[in-house]
């Protein structure tokens, strides 16, 4: 079977990791994978006048997945809000109905010493957050009016259906499957409709996992055992906004920014790999950046797009294997640099 990988470098730290990413690929030799370039972002802008065009999008949506490093470029600051790198990658979640985003937030080793929360050091934090990432607060209605006072007053709308939260509920439920069989779903239920329906179609679902352990949990209270003792969680399912928030704070309870990766997933096969970080314009171009969350967003898209756990657990593992054998970038106190990195995986795998 032939799978084509659409490589969306973008911007700034973007282009070096994405270099790593496509180094690593090339390594692993895989029969039938085919590898195309395409411009997004600040470069795509530069080059074509919009940072999603037409030409980039058609090539996402012909590839059954697609890395992308980063977007964000500081020459564009002052342009139009839609011509701003950003709308790059918010472009492709809306035009690819990309509806699930999967982070996990795993303690690997070498991680300890970045760590913002070293208490956490002693947990086994292994968790896995899926937001929805097409619906909620983010794309209801929204707009600015003046009160019968004459005072401003700006609105955002916060809506669901239950097709939506249906959807995401299966995709957090399958996830709990494969990994310690426990569903944290996350709302706030004593206060919002939008929740009170998300807690009765996450029961409903639920019904369908009898082997799925599902609590529930308020939103505030999530945010503070996360601190306290994120070695409960094992998937959070939660809707966009508090997934926004909560996939954060998850990620920094484990460490360096440079080490998360995530995937945005379709209702088909397609996905968007691409790390939590962004463009990192401060350090960009001088090949100090860490390429790991790129290339476990690689991994990621073996396992859930192109259905190749094999492939997935390796690329983990010679990660794994890098850190233990002390090969660290800078963001974890080492002086490896982003090539040297990406061939200390390479000679792992
Ligand atoms: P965005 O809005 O696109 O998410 P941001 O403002 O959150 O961007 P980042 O680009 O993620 O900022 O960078 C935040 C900080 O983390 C910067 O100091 C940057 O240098 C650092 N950083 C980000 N990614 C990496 C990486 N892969 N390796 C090392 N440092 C990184
Ligand atoms: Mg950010």
């Amino acid at each position: 079977m032939v799978s084509q990988i659409a490589l969306l470098a973008g911007d700034g730290i973007g282009i070096e990791i994405m270099a790593e990413a496509e180094k690593l690929l090339r390594a692993l030799d895989i029969k039938g994978l085919s590898l195309i370039h395409a411009d997004c972002g600040g470069t795509a802008y530069h080059k074509h006048g919009h940072p999603l065009p037409k030409a980039t999008l058609d090539i996402a949506k012909n590839s059954d997945a697609i890395l992308f490093g980063a977007v964000g470029d500081p020459s564009c600051d002052n342009l139009d809000r839609h011509l701003r790198p950003e709308q790059a990658v918010l472009g492709l979640r809306s035009e690819l109905g990309l509806f699930a985003n999967l982070r996990p937030a795993k303690m690997m080793s070498g991680m300890e010493g970045s760590s913002s929360l070293r208490a956490n050091i002693s947990q086994n934090i292994d968790m896995l957050i899926v937001r929805e990432l097409n619906g909620d607060v983010y794309f209801g209605e929204k707009g600015m009016r003046q009160t019968d006072t004459g005072l401003r007053q700006g609105y955002d709308i916060m809506s669901y259906d239950e097709d939506e939260v249906r959807r995401i509920a299966h995709v957090g439920f399958k996830a709990a499957q494969g990994r310690q069989g426990k569903l944290c779903s996350v709302d706030k239920a004593n206060v919002l409709e939008t929740s009170q329906l998300w807690r009765d179609v996450v029961i409903e679902v639920a019904a369908e996992y009898p082997d799925v352990e599902l609590s529930h949990m308020y939103v505030d209270n999530a945010a503070m055992q996360m601190v306290k003792a994120p070695g409960q969680f094992d998937v959070i399912l939660t809707g966009n906004l508090f997934g926004d928030i909560l996939s954060d704070l998850a990620s920094m309870c484990v460490g360096s920014i440079g080490l998360l990766a995530s995937a945005s997933l379709s209702q088909g096969r397609l996905g968007l790999y691409e790390p939590i970080h962004g463009s990192a314009p401060d350090i960009a171009g001088q090949q100090i950046a860490n390429p790991l969350a790129m290339i476990l967003s690689t991994a990621m898209m073996f396992r859930h797009s192109l259905d190749n756990e094999e492939i997935a657990a390796k690329i983990e593992q010679a990660v794994a294997k890098t850190l233990a054998d002390n090969i660290l970038g800078r963001d974890l106190g080492g002086l490896a640099s982003t090539s040297e990195i990406g061939d200390a995986v390479i000679a792992r795998l």
